[in-house]
């Protein structure tokens, strides 16, 4: 029996990364209730970016993990923490090192920035194990379930989502409640600008990040009824189980109700899947636990015939296990941010976006090929944990 790999070292490279063009407008969210925070999200949000982590073992062969959010928060916790939980173990005993880490944070809390840092220890971990078998990620999975998936667009420009081949656009909803029946006009006058320029076939998505509550979603919903909006994502605060069970309860639109970007594990996952409480579970594969947690998640979809369509879907750590799990019809295509398809991208890998669809490359592991000139040149240096 040969010797088991060992983890040498874990490194974290927390990156500043200009945010996206919904910063220019408001955007509905928990905070749209303050009107001095309404007219933008730079104006609360926090500015932690993505965090690339790369893990090293004793045969040479390092994985590559990622989370789009968190950056700064994440490396600490990593550094200070996680790591040494990692360094001399075999990385192949995903699941084993994937339950160590949440196991050694139930303290600190199950959500969160904790969970996107546990989130890229376990992609790296699972890019080093497919690595060492020679082997994509999707395919230790079980392998591509379709050949290809079709992507829909989140951003703005409908003229990009006819080009591109692609599903459908998705677009943030800009107001609350709290902006009373001038604000859901407008909400409303803007599907119908935008049915209106994707034409009757393309889906129309609506994000409205934890802004609304139950009474508003459902006169929204109804209102929006003559522009066949294909989901309403998030109308409630992330744990809010019982205001999603009286918004299903109440529901009469064929429209269908997504949630789940900011859950996290399967424990998040199982009270909205346990009574069918929503139709779309967006959970997102670099926040709430990593592939080893998302096989979870997607066995209790499966049984609830809930869709697993992850939020930020796009990134070969998400596309690998969404192209390998049977209950993902589909895939989020960002348009915003662009650290994958930039002119000088992060990273690159050997998916295939042709016509709007995303085939799986098959190049070991995830196939990532990190551009570290671009990272150094993008780490946030604010505190000094960013390394050289
Ligand atoms: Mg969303």
């Amino acid at each position: 029996m040969s010797t088991p790999v060992k983890i040498t070292a874990v490194h974290v490279y927390p990156l500043a990364i200009a945010g996206d063009a919904s910063n220019d407008f408001p955007v509905a969210c928990p905070m749209s209730i303050y009107p001095e925070y309404r007219p933008s999200r730079p104006l609360w949000r926090d500015n932690f970016g993505a965090m690339l982590v790369r893990i090293e073992t004793d045969a040479g062969v390092e994985g590559i993990g990622y989370t789009s959010m968190g950056s700064l928060v994440c490396a600490v916790t990593i550094k200070l923490h996680l790591a040494r939980l990692l360094i001399g173990q075999d990385p192949t005993r995903v699941e084993r090192l994937n339950d160590i880490l949440v196991r050694s944070t139930y303290h600190q809390g199950r959500d969160g920035f904790l969970m996107h840092a546990i989130s890229a220890l376990d992609l790296a971990l699972w890019d080093i194990k497919g690595k060492l078998a020679e082997s994509s990620v999707c395919n230790l999975l079980g392998g591509p379930v379709q050949e290809s998936l079709p992507c829909y667009m989140t951003g703005y420009d409908a003229d990009k989502v006819i080009r591109g081949g692609f599903t459908g656009l998705k677009i943030p909803l800009k107001y609350g409640p709290a902006s009373g029946r001038d604000g859901l006009r407008t909400n409303v006058d803007d599907v119908a600008a935008l049915r209106e320029k994707l034409g009757p076939d393309r889906d129309i998505m609506l994000d409205c990040w934890m802004g609304l509550d139950v009474p508003y979603t459902l006169e929204l919903a109804r209102a929006l009824e003559p522009y066949r909006v294909r989901w309403i994502e998030e109308p409630l605060l992330a744990g809010d189980i019982e205001g999603y069970r009286q918004l299903r309860s109440k529901w009469t639109s064929d429209t269908l109700i997504a949630c789940g970007e900011h859950e996290t594990l399967v424990r998040g996952a199982e009270p909205f899947m346990r009574d069918r409480l929503i139709d779309v579970w967006q959970a997102d594969v670099t926040w709430a636990g990593g592939i080893t947690e998302m096989q979870k998640i997607a066995g209790l979809a499966i049984a609830a015939g809930i869709k697993i369509i992850p939020h930020y879907g796009y990134t070969p750590w998400a596309a690998h296990f969404i192209l390998a799990c049977q209950a993902s019809p589909a895939i989020e295509w960002y348009d915003l941010t662009g650290d994958l398809v930039g002119d000088e991208p992060l990273f690159t890998s050997d998916m295939v976006l042709k016509n709007g669809r995303l085939s799986p490359g098959t190049a070991p592991g995830f196939g990532i090929e990190v551009n570290w000139d671009m990272v150094e040149a993008n780490l946030d240096r604010r505190l000094a944990f960013a390394e050289a």
